[in-house]
């Protein structure tokens, strides 16, 4: 069946070959009816090359229609062999200056900050590259897809538009210049003639909507019963695998449709009703249509054109001229009919492949030609409010709508303002916004539904009509027209209408006994409010450009506000008020009893307009043009008023039945992100009113509508709340209520903003600044979150942060901080009006401790403020007026009488700045006061004078002095001194004329000084020691804080120092018996053991380290390792069968020990180690919680420091002084030893063969007997030592194998000497890449983990076969010293012989101890150390690919060099000349010095730990001559080709039997490869400087699995550079069993199960450890301001830390990268629950 239609398509597919393009041209040529022709051509055609199966074969059909359907047109098109034509076009082509680089997604976009007219203008990173902005600020965002490349439009720069790949264009064109010039008439007539039929074809199928039938024209005779069942844009798919689901599911998602069944109509109709009656039950039910093969064909083809048809344009502006011609034209039907009017309106009903195409389509032709830009935007303007309806209904992400296309039309400020004056473009935006929001309540305002999810997300699609409004909007008209002024005022009457339905919405009732019952719904209006919020500011920037508009819209802002009023039911009832003989009029209203609003935004743009009349001077220079007198100031400021005494309400507590909404609506209401537009513009509303009120008037307002009228009218009201009967909450309620009234006072006399003070826009910022770093230095990221930002997201911090504060560089961790400039401090004010309660009283702690650190007294006096503007001027007789000193005397009244009165410190706190802030205006106006001026403003003579009958209380300045002297207020002294001593001044200034008052000033301040003096003395005194505390009190308490993140590295010291006092002397502390140290053999030094006392962390008792005592752990972690690996693809593929005896050069894997070297006894940690097993059971059973570590696998935190760890080592003497006898023997030679070795290896088979003939027979033998009893007898170790031998080493078989555990197994010690051998090798390494001398500088836990490891490795063959250790040792040995029984093992080229050292010397005693020769230990081991060297030597001098170049010879003819030249030449003869021929025994000396050092050093690190012998003191620095010293300290002669000629006669042998070898052959024949020496250490990937190169880097990486698809998550490998496609179903494979992402999976070749990776798109490093641990860490790459940019959000260009990248590279290179998760996930619990498999 499925052969036959194979051939049946075969052949179609010849029949179609045959035919030809040119013909069909020709045909086409001559054609009467040419659109009849073509469709005839594609009718036949098109439903014979698409959808023939059920799967689509893109290739095949791209190949026949372009043979068979495209073919013809290019023909057509180009009169001739498109392969001459289209060239010819090209050149004939003027380049456009746009670059137009349509972006993909992921990649890097870079906008300037300087020069880019708004943030929507990008450049792809090829212009910028190019571009001027590379200097500039420049911020750096990766693309979301869409969208293109404005490089070359200069109305989006302000300063260099184009790069320099696109300038050279501009030059020579004339923009005007019609490009329609460079073409033939014939081909005009052509291009137009077959463009205008592809286009419409290509339309009218995409918009098709019949399923079973076809558009007139293209109609089939013989219709085939071949149909699709298409499922449109969702993840469920039919009766499928998993593995299909996951394809459907991803085409679906990317191209918006999918056929999922092929076949007859009723095959087809049958899936479809199976997914309808599956999904029905969905809230979003799928769309499943069933089509003709033929019309799916047809549409295939149709993307197909729109494709080709961009393409094409490409060659010639020309044929792009006619390309936008077509589409835009008019079509029969009139308006909306042009092709591209039709495409835009049907844009919802297309699926998600079909919009892409066209709109890429769109970008490339009538966005790129700058006349059809123009008509294009006005098309699209006048389809917006249809566009946009369509948008908010459909259900696909904004990016994928026509209506995205907003941003590159509107954000042109030539068609955006063609758009306003011509389409009238703002109010369509305003309305078709407001038509979507027609949920009014019956006052007219908005009322939003429960905020649910989908509400959110209409709502968030209705938002975005906003955004377009900003892009109108955002740049603003330098001169205006009488069209666009009007056009603009209607517009922003339509905005004021919008307001006005957000005027009073939301309103709030305070909630009296009970508790609300449901949470009112507040996020809808504050998230319209924050959208709004840069629009409010626009509209007022643009008011502010052009006087007229301000004065006219201020008008219109007035009377729409005066609608509002009449609109609010207060049911207001009129009352008077009277305060110190002032009466005005009021309303009777109570916050605390009626409804108030948070959202007034007509009274709010009313104050913004306001302060800008106030600024430009118009109100001035023209008053009678101003509404003035129709100003009501009580009205202005009573809404306003009431919603701040509504905050203040909220914070006396009184509205908490209220819930939490409203707290949330009061947080954002003076949030950074709205105040803007509400806190701040209430405040200029208040000062607006005041300041054209009698101040008394103002403040008995103020009173009343805080509800505290009473208390400051009536005399002695307050005391009514001190009896007993007095609810104290009610107490408490009145006290705050009274401090946020002055605190608002002093909110009003302040001047923060343009046009209330004499300040700019940088004051402005300046201050916001300084006050958020009297805090505490902050970060830059923190500032620019801490300020408003404006509509281009710029804080204008960069202006002027050098001005006010230092920055600090970070150190390896952390992030650079700004700290405040000193001379900053005197502008910090308290009472500053943006701090939250919590950021006042860390900034008054913060700031008076400074002061008392730098000796000043700690006063905090209000700052000098600016000069107010002229409109605003009356405001500071707030200050000075009668209500205001009858509130303060009133308090100072309570303050005096402190017992009598409910009162508190903060409110007199509060009155004291007040009085500040009068003195400080005061003397201002005394200091500039000139001749003409009388001051009027006289705040000092007012307090000085007494209360007047009745109360006859005494004057202001009385209390004042009363209270400096009160016990109870010691905390306010300082800044009633402060207050006395400016009085005082004054005074002084006030009385003197024009002779110096200073010098009189300071007399009486030194007058009152040395009255002082003994108390100021003692008084600092008590300070300094004071300071001295709180010094160390903070930093310890700062230690404790951050000791975790940090000081982690400190906390680490400290903690092993700690310990390291508790276990022991360091050991390798030079000796006095310095002269001749030698680590092994017979001369080996001879150091009394020191007695070793440990304490056990767990039950703190102290124990000495002995043989025979309890064993001592270390907790340990033993992991697999590739950081030394030389070939990354090797992987053990059948455990249970590898052999590790010898360990390849390549040292491809290896096994690692570390230890955080806390000591436990052993059965101390085996109870907490079964505890913790213990409790993991049953939360198991309960729930499953994630650990950060496997306890199944016998993994636990270390109890004193949570490393994490999987077993333990003992600690143990050293092995040699429990095993060596007495030196009393002969000393063989080399050939001697061997001779004795062999012949023990001998007779070892020979009792082995036995043994095994025994067990047969179950016939004992004697010899064996005796053996193994020796050992017995020999074995010193305690029980429970020896129990913890077996622990560790079947730990380091299990994991360094992967393999279940087996104590018996035979590799068990193979493993434990390589994990011994491994451990110090990679130290070694970190060592000599840090340049540190080898002894000395490693820290305690390495030293105490690599003594431990050692001689644990050393004693573990006593509780292991000793058969088994015996057969390893004739098996290694036998590798230099062939012998016959053992065949078949690895050339010296392919064995890692510092691996094969440690095993030898590790295995000889078992071999040992059944010794009877009397040869000692200490000679074996250092015959065989001799043995591997020099087999190491053979192994440099075969592998070295020494050049001899012209390098300078030092000395060419010294002992070592002709004694290498002779071994070489030796080396040649015996293999036979296969080597290189050198001359130069220098290299080659060289050469063997260079490769052989990293094993020296091994080995003497290696000998150190196992026979405890110090190091000399020159090896603990570093400095020349280290080689001798090695060779010294290994008792070898620095001479190391000595060693050959002192034994030749046995060498000679040994060394043909190395080179005889046929793989030594292989490889000099150049038929293998072998690894050379010295091995370079590895290093992670190298990265590039500029983020963004990582960035372009991932963006052009697309997923190896599904074609061509660009990777969602690239994610980089630091170990070896491999780019992943991560976190994606596309990538993940099987492992083990499981579904595992890439990265998880290139772990296990790559890292043996660890892994560091760069995420890319996120800027993040991420750590991965086997299947379930992972953890983020901060990326090696800093901004300007030294923090990194975690997700990519900030968008500042960032640059690789080395010293960062350095540290992360050390962790790997230390094997801490588990620990470091474990850490991470210790801290941080939510880690524990990410699927770090699927990454
Ligand atoms: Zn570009
Ligand atoms: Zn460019
Ligand atoms: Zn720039
Ligand atoms: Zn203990
Ligand atoms: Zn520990
Ligand atoms: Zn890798
Ligand atoms: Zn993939």
């Amino acid at each position: 069946m499925a052969s036959d239609l194979e051939t049946e398509v075969q052949a179609i597919d010849r029949s179609l070959l045959e035919c030809s393009a040119e013909e069909v041209a020709l045909k086409w040529l001559q054609a009467t009816d040419l659109p009849k022709e073509v469709y005839q051509h594609l009718a036949h055609y098109v439903p014979r090359i698409y959808c023939r199966g059920p799967n689509p074969a893109p290739q095949r059909e791209d190949m026949l229609a372009q043979h068979v359907l495209l073919g013809p047109m290019e023909w057509y098109l180009c009169g001739e062999d498109p392969a001459l034509g289209f060239p010819k076009l090209e050149q004939a082509n003027k380049p456009s200056h746009l670059c137009g680089r349509v972006f993909k997604v992921g990649e890097p976009t870079y906008s300037c900050r300087d020069c880019a007219v708004d943030p929507t203008c990008v450049l792809c990173m090829g212009c910028f590259l190019e571009s001027i902005h590379r200097e500039h600020r420049y911020r750096m965002t990766t693309s979301g897809g869409g969208g293109f490349c404005d490089c070359g439009d200069t109305e989006a720069w302000k300063e260099g538009p184009y790069c320099q790949k696109h300038e050279h264009s501009t030059t020579e064109t004339q923009e005007e210049e019609d490009p329609l010039v460079h073409l033939s008439e014939d081909m005009i007539a052509r291009a137009y003639n077959i463009f205008a039929i592809v286009f419409q074809y290509a339309v009218d199928i995409l918009t098709w909507e019949k399923e079973n039938e076809l558009p007139p024209g293209l109609e089939i005779v013989e219709k085939s019963d071949t149909y699709y069942c298409m499922l449109f844009n969702d993840e469920k798919a039919v009766n499928c695998t998993q593995k299909e689901a996951i394809g459907f599911a991803t085409t679906v998602d990317r191209d918006g449709r999918r056929s999922v069944r092929y076949g007859d109509f009723q095959y087809c109709d049958q899936a479809k009703s199976v997914i309808v009656r599956h999904t029905s039950r969905q809230t979003k039910p799928l769309k499943v249509q069933v089509m003709h093969s033929s019309i799916v064909a047809h549409q295939s083809f149709g993307l197909k054109l729109l494709t080709w048809l961009g393409n094409i344009i490409g060659y010639s502006d020309g044929l792009r001229r006619i390309l936008c011609q077509v589409g835009v034209q008019e079509g029969p039907d009139g308006e909306n009919s042009s092709l591209v009017d039709k495409l835009m309106l049907s844009d919802s009903k297309l699926w998600k492949g079909a919009r892409s195409v066209y709109h890429q389509l769109f970008m490339s032709s009538l966005l790129m030609d700058l006349k059809y830009k123009k008509l294009f935007a006005i098309r699209f303007a006048r389809n917006y409010e249809r566009l946009q309806n369509d948008f908010v209904k459909d259900d696909h992400d904004r990016e994928f709508s026509i209506a995205d296309l907003s941003v590159q039309i509107f954000t042109v400020p030539s068609l955006a303002r063609m758009l306003i004056t011509e389409e009238n473009l703002m109010t369509t935006i305003i309305r078709t916004f407001m038509d979507h929001l027609r949920h009014l309540d019956i006052q007219g305002r908005f009322q939003f539904e429960r905020y649910t999810a989908l509400q959110a997300f209409k709502f968030r699609r209705v938002q975005s009509l906003i955004l377009d409004l900003k892009y109108v909007l955002i740049s603003k008209p330098a001169d205006w027209s009488d069209e666009l002024r009007h056009k603009f005022l209607d517009g922003f009457d339509v905005f004021l209408e919008l307001l006005k339905c957000m005027q009073g919405m939301d309103p709030i009732t305070r909630q009296v006994g009970q508790h609300i019952e449901m949470e009112p719904e507040w996020e809808a209006a504050f998230t319209l409010q924050m959208k709004l919020t840069h629009v409010i500011s626009m509209m007022q920037d643009w008011c502010a450009l052009d006087e007229k508009v301000l004065i006219e819209a201020y008008k219109k802002c007035l009377s729409v506000l005066m609608q509002c009023h009449s609109g609010f039911a207060d049911g207001e009832q009129a009352i008077s008020l009277k305060i110190s003989g002032h009466s005005v009029d009021t309303i009777r209203y109570c916050v605390s009893q009626e409804k108030v609003s948070i959202h007034l935004p007509v009274s709010r743009l009313l104050a913004g307009l306001h302060v800008l009349l106030s600024k430009s001077e118009v109100a001035y220079k023209f008053p009678e043009l101003l509404p003035l007198s129709e100003l009501s100031p009580p009205m202005l400021i009573e809404h306003p008023l009431r919603c701040l005494v509504l905050c203040a309400q909220v914070h006396a507590g009184m509205l908490r039945r209220n819930g939490f909404s409203l707290v949330n609506q009061i947080y954002y209401y003076h949030n950074v992100k709205c105040r803007r537009e509400m806190f701040d513009k209430d405040i200029v509303m208040l000062q607006t009113g005041a300041s054209m009120m009698d101040p008394n008037h103002f403040l008995m307002i103020m009173l009343s509508r805080f509800e505290l009228y009473q208390i400051f009218s009536i005399p002695d009201y307050g005391k009514r709340f001190n009896t007993e009967s007095t609810n104290k909450d009610i107490v408490q309620q009145n006290n705050t209520l009274i401090e946020e009234l002055l605190y608002l006072i002093i909110m009003i006399v302040e001047r923060f903003s343009p046009g209330v003070g004499q300040v700019n826009a940088t004051d402005e910022i300046k201050r916001e600044i300084i006050h958020q770093l009297s805090i505490r230095p902050m970060a830059h990221s923190e500032l620019v979150k801490a300020l408003p930002e404006d509509e281009n997201r710029e804080t204008g911090m960069e202006s002027v942060i050098e001005a006010v504060a230092c920055f600090k560089k970070p150190g390896l961790t952390g992030r650079g901080l700004y700290e405040l400039k000193a001379e900053c401090t005197k502008y910090f004010n308290l009472y500053f009006y943006h701090f939250s309660r919590a950021e006042q009283s860390k900034a008054e702690e913060a700031q008076r401790k400074l002061r008392r650190q730098n000796r000043e007294d700690a006063a905090l006096p209000p700052p000098v403020l600016p000069p107010f503007c002229p409109l605003f001027a009356s405001l500071i007789n707030i200050l000075q007026c009668d209500v205001m000193l009858c509130i303060t005397g009133t308090i100072l009244q309570w303050a005096v009488e402190h017992n009598g009165y409910a009162w508190s410190e903060s409110m007199l706190q509060r009155v004291l700045h007040l009085i500040g802030m009068a003195l400080q205006e005061e003397r201002q106006h005394l200091e500039s006061v000139n001749e003409e001026n009388i001051v009027t403003f006289t705040f000092t003579q007012k307090i000085s004078r007494p209360g007047e009958a009745p109360s006859n209380s005494p004057s202001i300045l009385a209390m004042l002095e009363t209270l400096q002297n009160a016990s109870h207020l010691e905390v306010h002294k300082d800044m009633i001194r402060w207050i006395l001593k400016t009085f005082n001044a004054i005074k002084k200034l006030r009385e003197s004329t024009s002779m110096s008052p200073v010098a009189e000033t300071e007399g009486t301040i030194m007058e009152e000084s040395s009255r002082d003096k003994d108390k100021a003395e003692r008084k600092r005194k008590a300070e300094i020691a004071r300071l001295r505390r709180e010094k160390i009190m903070a930093q310890m308490s700062e230690m404790q804080r951050h000791f975790i993140d940090e000081n982690k590295e400190l906390f680490q010291q400290t903690l092993e120092e700690l310990d390291t006092s508790t276990s022991r002397a360091l050991d390798n502390s030079p000796t006095a018996s310095d002269t001749k140290l030698v680590a092994l053999g017979p001369e080996q030094a001879r150091v009394p053991e020191q007695r070793q006392v440990v304490t056990c962390i767990l039950c703190q008792e102290e124990q000495e380290v002995k043989v025979d005592n309890r064993a001592m752990v270390f907790a340990a972690f033993v992991q697999r390792s590739t950081v030394l690996s030389k070939n990354r693809n090797k992987v053990i593929q059948d455990p249970e069968k590898y052999d590790p005896t010898f360990m390849h050069p390549d040292r491809s894997c290896g096994t690692h020990t570390g230890s955080c070297g806390h000591i436990m006894h052993a059965h101390c940690w085996q109870r907490y180690f079964d505890a913790v097993q213990a409790k993991e059971q049953r939360r198991q059973q309960r729930l499953r919680v994630h650990k950060s570590y496997d306890v199944e696998n016998g993994e636990f935190l270390c109890p004193l420091c949570e490393c994490l760890s999987n077993t333990v080592i003992p600690l143990l003497p050293p092995p040699r002084s429990v095993f060596n006898r007495l030196d009393f023997s002969r000393q063989p030679n080399l050939a001697q030893w061997i001779r004795t070795v062999s012949q023990q290896i001998k007779a070892l088979s020979i009792l082995r063969d036995q043994e095994s003939a025994t067990k047969r027979q179950e016939n004992n033998s004697f010899l064996i007997e005796t053996a193994h009893l020796l050992i017995l007898l020999r074995n010193p170790y305690s029980e429970s030592i020896k129990e913890m031998l077996t622990t560790f080493g079947t730990a380091a078989y299990k994991v360094g194998l992967k393999v279940h555990p087996n104590e018996e197994d035979p590799r068990v010690p193979i493993m434990c000497w390589g994990s011994c051998a491994y451990t110090i090798q990679t130290i070694e390494r970190i060592l000599a890449d840090e340049d540190k001398p080898l002894f000395g500088h490693l820290p305690c836990r390495q030293n105490d983990c690599l003594t431990s490891l050692t001689r644990f490795a050393a004693a573990h063959w006593t509780v292991s076969s000793l058969s088994a250790v015996q057969g390893h040792f004739c098996t290694l040995l036998a590798s230099l010293v062939p012998n016959e029984k053992n065949g078949n093992l690895p050339c010296i080229l392919d064995i890692d012989m510092f691996h094969l050292l440690v095993s030898l010397v590790l295995s000889f005693p078992a071999l040992h101890g059944q010794d009877f020769s009397g040869v000692s230990l200490g000679s074996g081991e250092l015959h065989i150390f001799h043995l591997v060297t020099m087999a190491h030597v053979v192994q440099i001098l075969l592998t070295s690919s020494t050049e001899e170049n012209g390098m300078d010879q030092e000395n060419p003819n010294g002992e070592e060099e002709i004694a290498v030249l002779s071994l070489y030449r030796f080396l040649c003869q015996y293999t036979g000349s296969a080597l290189k021929e050198i001359s130069s025994g220098w290299h080659l000396w060289r050469s063997i010095k260079a490769g052989i050092m990293p094993f020296l050093r091994c080995s003497a690190m290696f000998f150190h730990y196992l026979n405890g012998v110090p190091a000399p003191s020159e090896m603990q620095v570093s400095g020349a001559n280290q080689f001798e010293h090695l060779c010294s300290y290994l008792s070898l002669p620095s001479n190391l080709i000595c060693l050959f000629q002192e034994n030749s006669k046995i060498m000679n042998t040994l060394v043909e039997s190395w080179c005889n070898n046929s793989e030594v052959k292989r490889y000099l024949e150049g038929k293998r490869q072998a690894i050379s020496y010295a091995r370079e250490s590895n290093k992670l990937i190298d990265l590039p400087d500029d983020y963004s190169c990582l960035i372009n880097q991932a963006s052009n990486f697309s997923c190896p699995k599904s074609g061509g698809d660009k990777s969602r998550a690239p994610t980089l490998c630091l170990v070896c550079g491999t780019m992943l496609c991560s976190q994606s179903y596309c990538c993940q494979t099987e492992l083990e069993g499981e579904d595992v992402g890439a990265c998880t999976a290139h772990t296990y070749t790559c890292g043996s199960g660890v892994g560091i990776f760069l995420r890319v798109r996120e800027c993040q490093v991420l750590f991965l450890a086997g299947k379930t641990k992972g953890c983020f860490y901060a990326p090696p790459y800093l901004d300007d301001y030294g923090e990194t940019d975690q997700g990519l959000r900030r968008g500042n260009p960032l640059h690789l830390c080395k010293e960062r990248f350095k540290k992360i590279q050390k962790l790997w290179q230390q094997h801490s990268i588990t620990e470091e998760i474990g850490n991470a996930q210790e801290a941080n619990q939510t880690l524990v629950g990410i699927d770090w498999q699927h990454l």
